[in-house]
C-alpha cells in the first residue's frame, strides 16, 4: 500500500523530468500536445513515404517525415528544437522496423533525416526568426535553406548510411540523387501548407467572405478533377502525351494568384500525391519508359513548376497585403481627419492649393468643402495681414516642419480671430503635401489678458496697500526736509532785513534749501513710482541696488519698529531682467513680514539679514528674520491666498509675490531656520526662464 509519504517524495522527481521538456514562452500541456502531433505525423509520414518506394529503390519518390520534422522546427523556438526530434524518433522506430528495415539502416536514416531538418531549419532561422512564409523574401529563404540546402546536404550522408548498411541494389549517387529529389519535393509540397495551417488565425476564419469561400471550393473541384482525368489513367485518351502534366498549372496558378503561398502549397501537395502515385504506379502520363524515369520526371517537374507559383504567390500575397493595409490606414486617416475636433486643411507644398478640408475648418471658417478646394489661402483671404500669410508659405515652402505659428484669421464673414497653426508634410496621392492644424485661441487668449490684467492690478493694489502702512515713516521723513525748509527760509528773511543784507549767507542758505527740498522731493518720487499702475517691464537689474533702494525707502519704518538690518551683498553680480518696481514690492513684502514676526521679540534680538549670491545662471536674495517661524509644515502653505495668522491679515501678500516672481522665470520658497526664525528665498534667474538650478548654496 502506498502511502502519502510516498506520493508526496516521488513527486519532485517527476516534475523535475517534465521541466527538462520546459520549452520557453510554452506551458507543460503545449509542449507534450506538439510532441504528440509531431510523433503521430512522423509516423504517418513514414508511412505515405514508404507506400510511395519503388520496390527497385532504397528511398521513396516522396518522402513526407522529413518536411514533417522540418516544419515542426520552424514553429518552435530553437532551443525546443532537441525535443522535436526526440518526439520523432519513437515515430521513426515504429514506422520502419515494422516494415522489416534493419535497425542500423533505421537509426542512420534517423541521423540523416534530422540533419536534414537541422540544416534546412537552422540555414532558415539564420535570417528570419518568423515561422511565416507570407512575403518573397521569406519563400525565396525557404526555398534556398529548405527544399534545396538541407535535402542537398544531408542526402551525401544518407547515401553513404545507405552504401555503408548495403541497404539495395542502386549505387550511391543514384540513391543520392534520388533521396534529395524526394525530399526536396517533399519539402516544397509539405512545409508551406503545413506552417501556412498552424499559423492560420482560426479566429478570423468566420471572416472569409462567402465569395472566396465558393472561389475556393470552385478551384479544389477543378484541380481534383484535373488531376483525376491526367493522373489516374482513367479516363485520359491513349495516346496522351507528357504536355497533359501541365494541364493542372492553371488551377495552381490561380491557387497562387488567388490564395498566395498557403493556397499554392496546397494545390502543389494535392498535384504532387496524385502525380508520384501515377508515376509509380506506372500511369498516364508517365507510362513511357520505366517507373524510375517516371518517378525522376515527375520529381523534377513539380520542383520547378513548385517554386515559381509558391514565389508569384507570395509575391502577389505581399503586395495584396500592402495594398489593404495602405487602404485600411488611408481609411482611418480620413476618418480622423474628417472628425477631428481641430480644423485640418491639406494643401499643396507646391503652390498651396487646397486639397482638403474638414468639418470643423468649414465651420471655422464659414467656407464650404467644394467652394475651398483648388483655392489657395490667398484666394479666399484667410489670413489679416499679409506680412503672416508670407511668411506662412515661405514656411511651408521650406521643408521644415512648421511648428506653432500664432496668426491672426479672417472667416468669410469677416470675423477676426487669434490662432496657432502647425503643419506637417504629408504625401497625398503620390503628391508633397502639408497638413495644417488650426486652433482657435481667441478665447484663451483673451482669458490669459484678463487673468494677466487682474495680476497687475491686485499686485498695485497690494503696493498702496503697503504705502498705507508706510505713511507715517513717509510722513515723518517729508517732516525733517522741510521744517529745515521752513527754518531756513525764516533765518533768510532774518538776514534779508539787516542793512545791508548779508548776501554770502543768504547764497548758503538758499543752497540748504534747494538740498532739502530736493531730499523732500526724492521721498515723493519713489512713492510715486510704487503708486504707478503698470505692466511688468523686464530690465537688466543690480539685485543689490534693488536691496539698498528698499533698505533705504524702510529707513525710518524699521526704525520705528526698531528693527536691525544686516545686508551682506555679493559683489559684481550679474545683472538678471526683472521689473524693478515689483522686485522692490517682494522685498519690501518680505521685510514687512520679517518685522510682524519679531514685533514680540525683545528689542535686541529684533534683526534681519539680506544676503544676495550668485551663480553663472542665477541671483539669489534671501531674507533672514529672528521671528517666530513658520508654523511646523506650513513652509508651502504660506504661499496660498488667504492664508494668514495675523490678526488683522489679509493672507494675500506672499500669494501676490509669488506670482510676481513666477512671472519673472523666477522662484520664492520659505524654510525655518535651524535656530529661530524664517527665511525666504527669492531667486532670479539671468535668462528669465524658469527650472531647476535653484539649489544654490
Ligand atoms: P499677511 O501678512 O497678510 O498675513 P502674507 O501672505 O504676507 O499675508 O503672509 C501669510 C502668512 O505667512 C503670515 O500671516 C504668517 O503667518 C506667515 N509668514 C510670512 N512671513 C513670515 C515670517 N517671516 N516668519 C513667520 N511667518 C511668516
Amino acid at each position: 500500500m502506498r502511502t502519502t509519504g510516498q506520493i508526496e517524495a516521488r513527486q519532485p522527481s517527476y516534475r523535475l523530468m517534465l521541466s527538462v521538456f520546459a520549452v520557453p514562452g510554452w506551458s507543460r500541456g503545449r509542449t507534450l500536445r506538439a510532441m504528440a502531433i509531431v510523433a503521430v505525423a512522423y509516423y504517418i509520414g513514414v508511412r505515405i513515404g514508404l507506400a510511395l518506394t519503388m520496390t527497385t529503390q532504397p528511398v521513396s519518390t516522396l518522402w513526407p517525415p522529413n518536411a514533417i520534422l522540418l516544419a515542426a522546427l520552424l514553429l518552435t523556438p530553437t532551443r525546443a528544437w532537441w525535443i522535436m526530434l526526440l518526439a520523432a524518433l519513437p515515430a521513426h522506430l515504429a514506422g520502419e522496423l515494422s516494415h522489416g528495415i534493419p535497425v542500423t539502416m533505421v537509426l542512420s536514416w534517423y541521423i540523416s533525416n534530422s540533419t536534414e531538418a537541422l540544416i534546412a531549419a537552422g540555414a532558415i532561422r539564420l535570417f528570419d526568426r518568423q515561422a511565416r512564409l507570407d512575403t518573397f523574401r521569406r519563400v525565396v529563404l525557404f526555398v534556398l535553406g529548405g527544399v534545396l540546402l538541407g535535402p542537398f546536404l544531408s542526402s551525401f550522408l544518407d547515401a553513404a548510411f545507405v552504401m555503408w548498411n548495403h541497404f539495395g541494389s542502386a549505387g550511391y549517387w543514384e540513391v543520392w540523387r534520388t533521396r534529395f529529389l524526394s525530399n526536396a519535393l517533399a519539402t516544397i509540397a509539405l512545409v508551406p501548407v503545413i506552417v501556412h495551417t498552424a499559423t492560420a488565425r482560426l479566429d478570423r476564419m468566420r471572416e472569409i467572405p462567402l465569395r472566396r469561400s465558393v472561389e475556393a471550393v470552385l478551384l479544389s473541384v477543378g484541380l481534383l478533377g484535373v488531376c483525376i482525368v491526367i493522373f489516374t489513367g482513367t479516363i485520359a485518351p491513349q495516346n496522351a502525351s507528357v504536355a497533359l502534366l501541365y494541364a493542372p498549372l492553371p488551377f495552381l496558378l490561380w491557387a497562387a494568384v488567388s490564395f498566395g503561398p498557403g493556397g499554392a502549397g496546397a494545390s502543389v501537395l494535392v498535384m504532387a500525391l496524385f502525380a508520384v502515385w501515377a508515376a509509380i504506379h506506372g500511369h498516364r502520363p508517365f507510362d513511357a519508359t520505366s517507373a524510375h524515369a517516371n518517378a525522376l520526371s515527375v520529381q523534377l517537374f513539380l520542383i520547378v513548376t513548385s517554386i515559381p507559383l509558391l514565389t508569384i504567390g507570395a509575391a502577389v500575397a505581399e503586395r495584396r497585403h500592402g495594398e489593404q493595409a495602405l487602404r485600411r490606414s488611408e481609411e482611418r486617416f480620413a476618418v480622423a481627419f474628417r472628425s477631428s475636433p481641430d480644423a485640418l486643411v491639406i494643401v499643396h507644398r507646391s503652390d498651396g492649393a487646397i486639397v482638403d478640408v474638414n468639418v470643423q475648418w468649414e465651420k471655422m471658417f464659414g467656407h464650404t468643402r467644394a467652394e475651398a478646394i483648388g483655392q489657395s489661402t490667398e484666394d479666399l483671404h484667410l489670413f489679416l495681414h499679409h506680412v503672416e500669410a508670407s511668411r506662412f508659405k515661405a514656411r511651408l515652402a521650406s521643408d521644415e516642419q512648421l511648428q506653432e505659428m500664432e496668426v491672426l484669421l479672417r472667416s468669410r464673414r469677416g470675423a477676426v480671430f487669434r490662432a496657432v497653426v502647425t503643419a506637417q508634410s504629408v504625401v497625398m496621392m503620390d503628391e508633397p503635401c502639408v497638413l495644417v492644424v488650426i486652433r482657435d485661441i481667441t478665447e484663451r487668449r483673451r482669458a490669459e489678458l484678463e487673468l494677466q490684467t487682474q495680476r497687475t492690478e491686485l499686485a498695485h493694489l497690494s503696493r498702496v496697500a503697503l504705502l498705507g502702512e508706510l505713511s507715517a515713516a513717509f510722513a515723518h521723513e517729508l517732516n525733517q526736509p522741510l521744517a529745515a525748509i521752513m527754518a531756513n527760509a525764516r533765518a533768510g528773511q532774518r538776514l534779508m532785513a539787516r542793512k545791508p543784507p548779508d548776501s554770502a549767507e543768504v547764497r548758503n542758505i538758499l543752497e540748504d534749501i534747494v538740498a532739502d527740498d530736493r531730499r523732500a522731493g526724492e521721498v515723493i518720487r519713489r512713492m510715486q513710482a510704487l503708486l504707478k499702475r503698470g505692466e511688468l517691464q523686464l530690465q537688466p537689474l543690480d539685485v543689490n541696488e534693488v536691496v539698498r533702494e528698499v533698505v533705504e525707502l524702510l529707513h525710518s519704518e524699521l526704525i520705528r519698529r526698531e528693527v536691525l538690518v544686516h545686508t551682506a551683498l555679493a559683489p559684481a553680480l550679474a545683472h538678471v531682467p526683472a521689473d524693478r518696481i515689483q522686485v522692490q514690492q517682494v522685498l519690501m513684502n518680505l521685510l514687512f513680514n520679517a518685522c510682524d514676526a519679531m514685533a514680540e521679540q525683545p528689542r535686541e534680538a529684533r534683526s534681519v539679514s539680506i544676503v544676495t549670491s550668485g551663480t553663472l545662471g542665477a541671483v539669489r536674495i534671501s531674507v533672514a528674520d529672528q521671528g517666530v517661524g513658520i508654523p511646523e509644515g506650513k513652509e508651502e502653505q504660506v504661499f496660498e491666498p488667504f492664508f494668514t495668522s495675523k490678526r488683522h491679515g489679509l493672507g494675500l501678500g506672499l500669494s501676490i509675490c509669488r506670482t510676481i516672481v513666477s512671472a519673472h522665470g523666477g522662484r520664492l520658497w520659505a524654510v525655518n531656520n535651524a535656530d529661530r526664525g524664517a527665511t525666504f528665498h527669492l531667486v532670479l534667474r539671468r535668462n528669465g526662464s524658469s527650472h531647476d538650478v535653484w539649489t544654490l548654496g
